[in-house]
């Protein structure tokens, strides 16, 4: 029925690949298109026979010329970008440029300057608007699926939700003493950035991993999880109405805050560049180019991970409160994709998004997160491809 083109060949991309491949009816073709065009063919050799038909290519993702030149090669109806956040508006441009939809899992950022904002991409909506093109943004877990659970809960339990805590969890133990879950550049500068919630319309800065809580995780136990600024906070806290507090916490076990301390203190998670034997290098892509592939630790990843959201308001003049969340197991996630579990639940959700687009359930002229549309196909969807979730009408407090 549709055709799309995927962008990117890492640790995501495979996963959305092999969920494409499982729904045939919907991705009749895909190409595989990346900077290194052995790693599509790869996946290529892996898939190939399946009812969907992959074609691979080269690409240069930074060069919208190079992306347009493919796209009208192609002729994709959406791009589906799993590159990275850098490349984000040189792919939305190529699309404007082909009239192809477009859907990505991390908004972008400038290189040079690590700041999570939807400004640059929402600064397309008029174009794709006027281009009769829909820009589905941040639809992977989080952002993604935090998002269409905040608007499954706004729906259908209440009339105003207060106060949302995103919380993230894993639980998984690959057996390295430091490697990150997915890219180690963009994980890093994530994690090393000064946190930030939103309270009553302003931000709240905090320092980086200042704000710590507890929890017991279903499926997983209880842990340590320190507050950070996540980039879908920006868009829900526009979003979900009557919102007063929106925070988002992610787990990290001592010893990976110990690892990445000592590499902050010896400056090798900077971002600016050094000159080292007569070149200039900069020291966080050397340290991404010593640790471990993100894509290679699925064989080695044991345990669960648990994203979900609390969501507390009233309905009917009552308060209420609902949690909602997903447990993914890594060991089921490497026997069906071939991956561990971050990459499979960011792969699953962007497959979904796609496949509602092409199939004119989600679709609307315009550049969107996630919770702008309806959550009730997309909550469907994730039952069916993997990402099963949970609900819980009485869930403990995060204070
Ligand atoms: P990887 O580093 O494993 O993969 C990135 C891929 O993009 C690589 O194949 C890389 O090529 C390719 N690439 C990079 N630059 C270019 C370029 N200029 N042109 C063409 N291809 C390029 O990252 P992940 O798969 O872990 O992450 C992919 C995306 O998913 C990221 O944007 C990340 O932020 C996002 N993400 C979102 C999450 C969510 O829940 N919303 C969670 C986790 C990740 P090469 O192979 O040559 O290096």
């Amino acid at each position: 029925m549709g055709k799309a083109l995927i962008i990117g060949a890492g640790g995501v991309a495979g996963v959305v690949i092999h969920k494409c491949c499982q729904n045939p009816e919907v991705f009749s073709e895909i190409m595989i298109a990346s900077r290194t065009k052995s790693k599509c063919d790869a996946f290529k050799e892996k898939l190939d026979g399946d009812a969907t038909v992959i074609h691979t290519a080269q690409v240069d993702a930074d060069n919208c010329a190079e992306l347009i030149e493919l796209i009208n090669e192609f002729k994709p109806e959406i791009v589906i970008n799993v590159a990275l956040p850098y490349q984000d508006l040189t792919i939305m441009d190529a699309c404007l440029a082909t009239g192809t939809h477009y859907l990505d899992t991390a908004n972008y950022e400038p290189p040079d300057n690590p700041k999570f904002e939807y400004k640059w991409q929402w600064a397309y909506r008029e174009k794709f608007e006027q281009a009769g093109l829909c820009a589905i943004l941040g639809c992977g877990f989080d952002p993604g699926v935090t998002g269409v659970f905040c608007a499954y809960a706004q729906k259908h339990y209440f009339d105003e939700i207060h106060t949302v805590d995103i919380l993230d969890a894993n639980g998984g133990d690959h057996g390295y003493p430091f490697a990150t879950n997915f890219n180690p550049e963009i994980n890093i500068r994530e994690i090393t950035a000064n946190g930030r919630f939103w309270r009553d319309g302003q931000w709240i800065e905090t320092k980086p991993l200042e704000i710590k809580r507890v929890f017991d995780f279903d499926g997983i136990g209880s842990k340590e999880a320190y507050l950070l600024y996540h980039e879908e906070l920006e868009s829900l806290a526009k979003n979900i109405r009557g919102l007063e507090q929106i925070r988002f916490f992610m787990t990290f076990s001592q010893n990976y805050i110990n690892h990445l301390t000592v590499l902050q203190n010896v400056g090798m998670t900077s971002i600016e560049p050094i000159d080292f034997e007569g070149k200039k290098i900069q020291p966080l892509q050397f340290l991404k180019a010593v640790l471990p592939d993100p894509a290679s630790l699925g064989p080695r990843t044991r345990g669960k991970t648990n994203i979900g959201c609390i969501c507390r308001g009233v309905k009917d003049g009552k308060p209420a409160a609902y949690y909602v969340y997903n447990i993914c197991d890594h060991q089921e996630c490497y026997r069906e994709v071939g991956s561990q579990a971050i990459s499979y639940t960011t792969g699953v959700p962007a497959m979904i998004g796609a496949k509602l687009l092409l199939q004119g359930v989600w679709k609307k002229a315009g550049v969107y997160n996630v919770e702008e549309f309806d959550p009730d196909p997309f909550m469907q969807e994730l039952n069916g491809q993997g990402l099963p979730w949970q609900e819980n009408f009485n869930p403990a407090s995060v204070e």
